[in-house]
């Protein structure tokens, strides 16, 4: 079992002073018989479950599950988050660590691969876990500052004048809590060559109401420009709980970007993809990035050709205004920049 928390990062107090998304985080399905139970799935389908499950582990919120399909094992939500068999083949060139981080790691929490713009691990835990993620891997243990530890990263942030943005990643940054944050972007403010805080999350998304008024008040309160890059791979997950989260985090004057990952089973059609950037745009966020799979180890099987990416990108530009179409990208470790296919 690889050592990733799947825990909010939640007040010690007891459940009533949780706010509502910690609750249903820890509520969340941590159990692949459990999760078949719950969606119908055949016997069959457990063994395969349990192998995937014993390499990392599941957790999937019921505010997710809601949007699935009852009885069919191919939802394309439900594909997102059920561990398979073939997570334990292992082909070459699927490695643990597909992007190279742990060259890039000047002080603890802290991933510096780009000019201009840094990244900090907020939280080593999500509400979800995805699959096919790149970080599925990653010693996260290593990476869960306290206060007085961050100090060496901000350190870091204060002594380099090039830096323009922090980024907040993880696990997902938002499973942190909102006091934790609020100290860390008060901290960021402080250094007055930032420009930018830019929030990578999945928790708009699986958890709507994590963006309750805890959550905006130090949002819209920082003098940093606010990015929040959401990420959602299929139109089916936004429904309207996540249409007004996104219209809250709007409010508080961020701009909403998404990236998606190409993902063989779920969203490598043109109409999936198509009707993705349709409601994105319904729900006021604009497509950036469609990633192609990193090579991590265990998903293999959500792989999709470059020659079918870039066939789908050009099929999707017939069918979509330019400013709906996603970069399609690639990351290479050393590279200055994504790559475009
Ligand atoms: S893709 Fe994002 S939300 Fe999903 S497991 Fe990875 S870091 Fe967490």
């Amino acid at each position: 079992m690889q050592d990733k928390i799947i825990l909010a990062t939640s007040p010690s107090g007891p459940a009533a002073q949780q706010a509502s998304w910690q609750r249903q985080l820890s509520n969340a399905i941590r159990d692949p018989a459990a999760l078949c139970t719950r969606l119908g799935l055949p016997e069959a389908w457990l063994p395969g479950a349990s192998a995937g499950h014993a390499l990392f582990d599941i957790c999937v919120p019921d505010a997710f599950i809601r949007r699935m399909a009852h009885s069919d094992p191919s939802d394309p939500l439900l594909r997102q988050v059920l561990p398979l068999g073939e997570e334990t083949v292992t082909p070459s060139g699927f490695v643990t660590d597909p992007l190279a981080e742990a060259d890039h790691q000047p002080a603890k929490g802290l991933i510096h691969k780009y000019a201009g713009r840094v990244l900090l691990i907020a939280s080593p835990t999500c509400a979800v876990n995805c699959r096919y993620c790149f970080r599925r891997h990653f010693p996260y243990g290593d990476h869960a500052p306290s206060r007085a530890q961050w100090q060496e990263a901000l350190d870091y942030l204060r002594a380099d004048a090039s830096l323009q943005e922090a980024i907040f990643s993880g696990g997902d940054p938002l499973a942190a809590n909102d006091r934790q944050l609020a100290w860390l972007v008060g901290e960021l403010a402080q250094i007055p060559h930032l420009k930018r805080l830019r929030i990578h999350t999945r928790l708009p998304v699986v958890i709507p109401d994590r963006v309750d008024d805890a959550l905006l008040d130090w949002l819209e309160s920082t003098r940093l420009q606010k990015v929040v890059v959401l990420h959602i791979n299929h139109a089916n997950e936004i429904n309207q709980a996540v249409v007004d989260a996104c219209a809250r985090l709007k409010q508080a004057g961020a701009t909403l970007l998404n990236q998606s990952v190409l993902l063989r089973g779920v969203n490598d059609s043109v109409s999936a993809l198509a009707e993705l950037s349709e409601r994105l745009f319904d729900a006021g966020i604009l497509p950036y990035y469609l990633h192609v799979l990193d090579p991590v180890q265990g998903a293999a099987h959500f792989d999709v050709t470059d020659e079918q990416a870039r066939e789908l990108l050009a099929d999707l530009r017939n069918v979509l205004p330019g400013f709906l179409l996603p970069r399609l990208v690639r990351e290479i470790p050393g590279e200055a920049s994504k790559t475009p296919l």
